[in-house]
């Protein structure tokens, strides 16, 4: 099968397609032909080395496609079933081997770019809106890169909940994508002088609820200025790169701040959470209420040019790796 290979850490060239063995399923997996891979943000840390891999490997965690072979010991599954996947690695492939009880299955009336779209991205932007900073509809929150994957679902996501969100993002294009998920107002933080004294204009002088920054180390300071007294920053991604070292007694100098730093997987860490999750997502997506837009398709020979592009901040929406 052909597959993308990562032989050392590196820039997007180190992303190789190469002929390798096609994988058979050992116990309690299931093979897939991988119809669509989903980019994540996460494929640029490992392939950097910022999260530390073994090589060689084939990256990409985030998959959809029909089950091909049964591993021993898997039930509750078909060969012909549609499956996804958010964590596990080696999706960037033609072919991929996937545990099966950190598989979802996906409903009919979700198509195989949606079910990747949603999935990752998705139960990111709904566990931070109901678990991690839940919503109740009253507040306001300022969503970073809203036009992004993530972003455009988290502000679809608040929004519909009635929440007021203030997106940020660095163009005109994508500040028109972040109103149309719900966004009432938007700032575009590459020309704004002082974007927590933005916020504050836009809140009467207040701040904001919560921040949801997966920008890091450009936006933290202005996150924590941005929030009210006792609001709570989500720091949930490093876009612009890690942030450095915070001292406690800043969150004490802002307001009695709270300060989070969640990761998906320790709020989907049983089949159970996951597969509920999942279908919630779907359900949404399925009813036509949560709109999953795929930003740009590559074949699996320009998985390079995809992280460019991610990185770059030329994308919108999802990012997909189509590998047949
Ligand atoms: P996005 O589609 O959001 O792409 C990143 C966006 O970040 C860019 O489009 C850009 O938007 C913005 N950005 C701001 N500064 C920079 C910079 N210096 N370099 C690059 N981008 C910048 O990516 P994803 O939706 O895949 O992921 C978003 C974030 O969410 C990532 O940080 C990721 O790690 C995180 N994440 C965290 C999870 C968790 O469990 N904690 C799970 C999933 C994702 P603009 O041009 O508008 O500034």
């Amino acid at each position: 099968m052909r597959a993308v290979r990562v032989t050392k850490a590196g820039g997007p060239e180190v992303l190789e397609v190469a002929d390798l063995d096609d994988p058979t399923p050992g116990p309690g997996e299931v093979l897939v032909e991988v119809a669509a891979a989903g980019v994540n943000y996460i494929d640029t840390y490992q392939r950097e080395g910022i999260y530390p891999m073994e090589t060689p490997y084939v990256p990409g965690l985030e998959g959809t496609g029909r089950v091909t072979a049964l591993g021993e010991g898997v039930t509750g599954v078909a060969i012909g079933d549609r499956i996804a996947w958010a964590e596990t690695l080696g999706s960037y492939a033609q072919q991929v081997t996937v545990p099966w009880d950190k598989a979802v299955p996906v409903p009919d009336g979700v198509a195989d770019d949606a079910a990747v779209g949603a999935l990752l991205q998705g139960m990111t932007a709904h566990f931070l809106v109901n678990d991690c900073f839940p919503l109740a509809g009253t507040e306001t929150v300022l969503v970073h890169a809203a036009a992004g994957g993530v972003g455009l679902l988290l502000t679809q996501l608040a929004s519909a909940k009635g929440t007021r969100v203030i997106a940020t993002t660095s163009s005109a294009e994508k500040a028109e994508l972040a109103r149309g998920a719900g966004a009432a107002e938007v700032i575009d933080y590459t020309r704004v002088d002082d974007l927590a004294a933005t916020v504050r204009e836009l809140t009467g002088g207040t701040g904001v609820d919560a921040v949801f920054d997966s920008v890091g180390r450009t936006t933290f300071d202005a996150s924590l200025a941005a929030l009210r007294k006792r609001g709570m920053l989500v720091l949930f991604g490093a876009a612009s790169g890690p942030v450095p070292p915070v001292d406690p007694q800043r969150l004490n100098a802002g307001g009695s701040l709270y300060l989070t730093r969640p990761k998906l997987f320790d709020y989907v860490d049983t089949t159970e959470s996951l597969r509920d999750r999942a279908a919630a997502v779907y359900a949404e997506v399925a009813a036509g209420r949560l709109d999953v837009r795929i930003g740009h398709r590559y074949p699996l020979e320009e998985a390079g040019t995809a992280h460019e592009d991610l990185q770059g901040r030329r994308t919108t929406g999802k990012l997909l790796l189509l590998p047949s």
